[in-house]
C-alpha cells in the first residue's frame, strides 16, 4: 500500500464549503480500493475537534505562528486524520475561511502557512511512526506543505498538488514573507513571489513534483492566458508534470436508489417514483403543482464564476414559457437579491432558497427534470455529475469539467443515442437562452428525453476510474524518485 498524507482545509461531512470538501471526504475510500491508504490532515476548527475520536497526541509545536499547537491523530467520519489543534489559528466558529462579516480572516496567511508547516513536518518524519510516501496537497490552503517540504534538508516524500480552483490563490503582502520561516530564495520568480507579493498557490505550483487539476479540459485551459488567472506562465513552464484527473462522486451518499434525503427512491428500472420527488420539490419551493411543467434546478455558490447573472435576465421569459426554476444557493448579495425578487415577481414559477441546505440539494437533484450549470469557468463541477446520476438532464456551458462530463444532444449524438445533456458556448445570455430552447424541444420529445435520462444515469461518474489514475500517478512518481 502506498501511504498518502492528504493535506486539505475541508472534508465532508465534517466541514464543507464546496466541491473540495466532497473530494477530500470521498477520495480516501476510493484510493484504498485502488492501492493507497490515506491519512487526512485538517485544521482543528471547532467542527473538526468535535468530530474527532480516539485522539492521541502525535506531535507538539511550541510555537506554530503565534501559539502552541498539537497534532492529534485519530479518526473523524470514519477516516484516519491528523488534526492541527492550534486554538490561536482555528478555534473560531463559522466558515473556515471567512469571518461573520463575510471577509477573509485577517490572519489567513498564517492560518494556512500553519497547516502547511504542520503537514510538512509530519511528512518529513518529525513524529516517529508516521511515515508517508506521498504528500497530496489540495489547493492554496495546503500548498505551503509542498513549499516547506521543498526546503526540508533531509529525505522527503513525493509531492502532488491538486488545483481545485485556480481563482483562489492565497495572495498576501510581501510583509508576510519574513514570518514564514523560509530561505530568501523562496521569494523569487521560481518560488512563491508573484508581482511583489506572496502567492501560496504559486509556491506549490513551483515546487510540486506533480500537479493535477480536476478535469482534463481545465488542465488545458489553465495554461492559456484567458483562464490562467495570472498563473498560466508557471503552468506552461510545468506542463510536463501537469495533468487532469476528473473528479468522481461518492455514490454511497449520492445514490438515488438508497438516498435517505429524498421521498421517492428510484433507479433506471423504477423511474415512475421520481415523480414523488418532483412533487415534493414543487411544494418545498412554492412552485405550482404541475407534473408536466419543465422544472430546472440549480444548486450553486452565487458568484459570477457560476454565471448566475446571465440567468437573472431570462427568468421572466422562462416563466412566461411555462418553465419552472428551483434554485438553492448563497453568495453575492446582489445576485441573492435579484433571485429573491424574481421569485416574488414570478410566484409559482421561480422558487429560490438562499442558504446552505444539504437535504434540499439532494431533493433538487432528484426532483428537477433538468439541472443548469452555466459557469464561465468550471474546474470540474460536481453538481452536474450528481444530476447525471439522478436523472436530471444537465444543461452546461462548454468549459472545464462540464465539457468533459456531458455529451451534448447534437444531431449526431441523438442519432447515435448517446446524448446525456446539453452544452452551450459561449457563456452568454443569448447562448444560454438558445440552449434552453433546445431543452424545451427535447422535453416535448418524451422518447428522446427518457433516452438522455437513462444514458446519464448509466454513465460512470464514480471515483473508481479517477482513484486508479491517482494511484498510477503516485506510482510513476515513486518510481521516478527511486
Ligand atoms: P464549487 O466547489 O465550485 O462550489 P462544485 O460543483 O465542485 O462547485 O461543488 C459544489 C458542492 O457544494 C456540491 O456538493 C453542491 O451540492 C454543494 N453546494 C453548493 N451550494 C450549496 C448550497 N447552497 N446548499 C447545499 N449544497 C451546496
Amino acid at each position: 500500500m502506498i501511504r498518502v498524507l492528504s493535506v486539505v482545509s475541508e472534508m465532508f461531512p465534517v466541514v464543507k464549503t464546496g466541491g473540495l470538501g466532497d473530494v477530500a471526504g470521498a477520495l480516501p475510500a476510493a484510493l484504498a480500493a485502488a492501492g493507497a491508504e490515506t491519512t487526512t490532515m485538517l485544521p482543528g476548527y471547532p467542527a473538526v475537534i468535535a468530530a474527532l475520536t480516539d485522539a492521541t497526541a502525535a506531535h507538539e509545536f511550541a510555537d506554530l505562528f503565534g501559539g502552541p499547537a498539537t497534532v492529534l491523530r485519530g479518526s473523524a467520519a470514519g477516516l484516519d486524520v491528523l488534526v492541527v489543534d492550534a486554538p490561536h489559528l482555528y478555534a473560531r466558529a463559522g466558515n473556515p475561511y471567512l469571518g461573520a462579516d463575510g471577509r477573509e480572516w485577517a490572519d489567513n496567511g498564517l492560518r494556512f502557512a500553519g497547516l502547511g508547516a504542520a503537514g510538512a513536518a509530519m511528512a518529513a518524519g518529525v513524529a516517529p511512526g508516521h511515515d508517508f510516501d506521498i504528500v497530496h496537497a489540495h489547493d492554496w490552503q495546503a500548498a505551503m506543505a509542498i513549499v516547506y517540504l521543498n526546503f526540508h534538508p533531509g529525505e522527503r516524500p513525493g509531492t502532488v498538488l491538486t488545483v481545485h480552483n485556480l481563482a483562489f490563490q492565497g495572495l498576501y503582502p510581501a510583509a508576510l514573507f519574513p514570518r514564514l520561516g523560509l530561505p530568501e530564495s523562496a521569494f523569487s520568480l521560481n518560488g512563491l513571489e508573484y508581482h511583489g507579493k506572496v502567492n501560496f498557490l504559486k509556491g506549490g505550483l513551483s515546487y510540486a513534483d506533480r500537479i493535477t487539476t480536476v478535469s482534463p479540459t481545465y488542465a488545458q485551459e489553465i495554461m492559456g492566458v484567458e483562464n490562467g488567472m495570472g498563473l498560466d506562465g508557471i503552468l506552461r513552464h510545468r506542463a510536463d508534470v501537469l495533468s487532469g484527473i476528473m473528479n468522481g462522486i461518492d455514490d454511497t451518499i449520492w445514490n438515488p436508489a438508497t438516498d435517505p434525503l429524498i421521498p421517492g427512491r428510484f433507479g433506471r428500472g423504477k423511474m415512475a417514483r421520481r415523480a414523488l420527488n418532483k412533487a415534493a420539490l414543487q411544494q418545498r419551493m412554492g412552485l405550482d403543482q404541475n407534473p408536466d411543467a419543465l422544472l430546472i434546478g440549480l444548486v450553486t455558490r452565487m458568484t459570477t464564476q457560476k454565471g448566475l447573472d446571465m440567468l437573472v435576465d431570462l427568468l421572466d421569459d422562462l416563466a412566461a414559457d411555462g418553465i419552472q426554476l428551483a434554485l438553492l444557493g448563497a453568495g453575492d448579495p446582489d445576485l441573492e437579491h435579484a433571485f429573491v425578487a424574481a421569485a416574488e415577481w414570478n410566484l409559482g414559477s421561480v422558487g429560490c432558497v438562499i442558504g446552505y441546505d444539504e437535504t434540499l440539494a439532494h431533493l433538487i437533484e432528484a426532483g428537477s427534470d433538468a439541472f443548469l450549470a452555466p459557469s464561465r469557468f468550471e474546474p470540474c463541477g460536481l453538481t452536474q455529475l450528481y444530476a447525471l446520476r439522478y436523472g436530471a438532464v444537465p444543461v452546461v456551458s462548454r468549459v472545464g469539467g462540464l465539457a468533459d462530463s456531458v455529451i451534448d444532444a447534437n444531431q449526431a449524438a441523438l442519432a447515435a443515442g448517446v446524448a446525456t445533456g446539453i452544452q452551450f458556448w459561449p457563456a452568454t445570455p443569448e447562448a444560454l437562452q438558445s440552449a434552453l430552447h433546445r431543452l424545451m424541444a427535447l422535453w416535448r420529445d418524451k422518447q428522446a428525453w427518457e433516452r438522455m435520462q437513462r444514458n446519464g444515469m448509466a454513465a460512470d461518474v464514480s471515483w473508481r476510474g479517477p482513484a486508479s489514475r491517482y494511484v498510477a500517478l503516485y506510482k510513476s512518481l515513486l518510481a521516478e524518485r527511486g
